[in-house]
């Protein structure tokens, strides 16, 4: 079943500045009564006081946050390639046009009617048509361009601040000066002691399959990935971290696989594959 969203207007500007997540988060379990490849449309309010078409998540997973975590229980993740935002400037009131769908909206101002747990509604089949007619004129917003994320974490991991530039000048039209300056000036400042903490904490092995390493080439060939991406404003702390081997972090990152937080799996295209050997606890963000 494809849904309509209601995206605060600031949680939707937080989002772009930190670089387009394709992803959400909400309280209502309605949230995971879309199917794999529908359609999850996002409506916001500008700083104007218009209310406008923000995106079509396609959607690619569907995962849970702990209970407790600030924005719900209930994560969807959009498909990087099929997904897109809108640009918002110059965009009509989109009130009227959703008021002719199937959905209750009957506040004097759209955004009333769609608070708190009313923020995510089912659509009909038809309802996405019609949605899919109006986005067809509607502009990509450019801040929502995806980098090269998988080389710039690459880049951050090696502690290398010159090469995050050099990527980042590259590629400057579709970042936030927000994102910019977080990349520029604290993602490259990662702490290389929480590497060796993770290292001893779990003795060397893979979190992910228990591939030991130190115990065949006497060598620390494990890695430490951080859960939310450090590119991605992730924290560099232990508890966004785990220690995997080499083959498991290149297909997290080729895959840019979602976690599930509620039972510490990684959610890859074809399958789940959990945390196994955990001893430090990992927090949502
Ligand atoms: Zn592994
Ligand atoms: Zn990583």
């Amino acid at each position: 079943m494809p849904l309509l969203y209601h995206w605060v207007g600031r949680n939707y500007r937080r989002d772009l500045d930190w670089g387009a997540g394709y992803h959400l988060n909400q309280s209502n379990p309605l949230l995971h009564r879309i199917d794999h490849g529908d359609s999850l449309w996002a409506f916001t309010r500008t700083p104007a006081g218009i209310y406008v078409l923000a995106a079509e998540l396609v959607v690619r997973a569907k995962t849970r946050n702990p209970s407790g975590y600030r924005y719900g229980e209930y994560r969807l993740w959009g498909d990087l390639e099929q997904s897109r935002y809108f640009r918002t400037e110059g965009q009509p009131d989109v009130s009227g046009f959703l008021r002719g769908l199937s959905v209750k909206a009957s506040a004097p101002v759209i955004g009333r009617s769609f608070q708190g747990h009313a923020a995510v509604r089912l659509l009909t089949p038809d309802d996405h048509q019609l949605l899919a007619e109006y986005a067809r004129p509607l502009l990509p917003e450019p801040r929502a361009r995806l980098l090269p994320e998988e080389e710039l974490e690459a880049r951050i991991l090696l502690g290398d601040p010159v090469a995050v530039r050099g990527l980042i000048r590259d590629e400057t039209p579709g970042i936030a000066a927000e994102r910019r300056r977080y990349l520029f000036e604290q993602a490259p400042r990662r702490n290389p002691q929480h590497v060796e903490e993770l290292r001893e904490l779990y003795e060397g092995v893979c979190q992910l399959c228990g591939w030991n390493p130190k115990s065949i080439y006497q060598r620390d060939l494990c890695e430490a990935h951080h859960v939310h991406w450090l590119s991605r404003g992730g924290d560099d702390a232990l508890h966004n971290m785990v220690l995997i081997c080499p083959n498991h972090h290149r297909a997290i990152h080729r895959t840019d696989a979602p976690f599930d937080w509620t039972d510490e799996s990684f959610v890859f295209p074809q399958k789940r594959e959990p945390v196994q050997v955990s001893r430090h606890e990992l927090l949502a963000q």
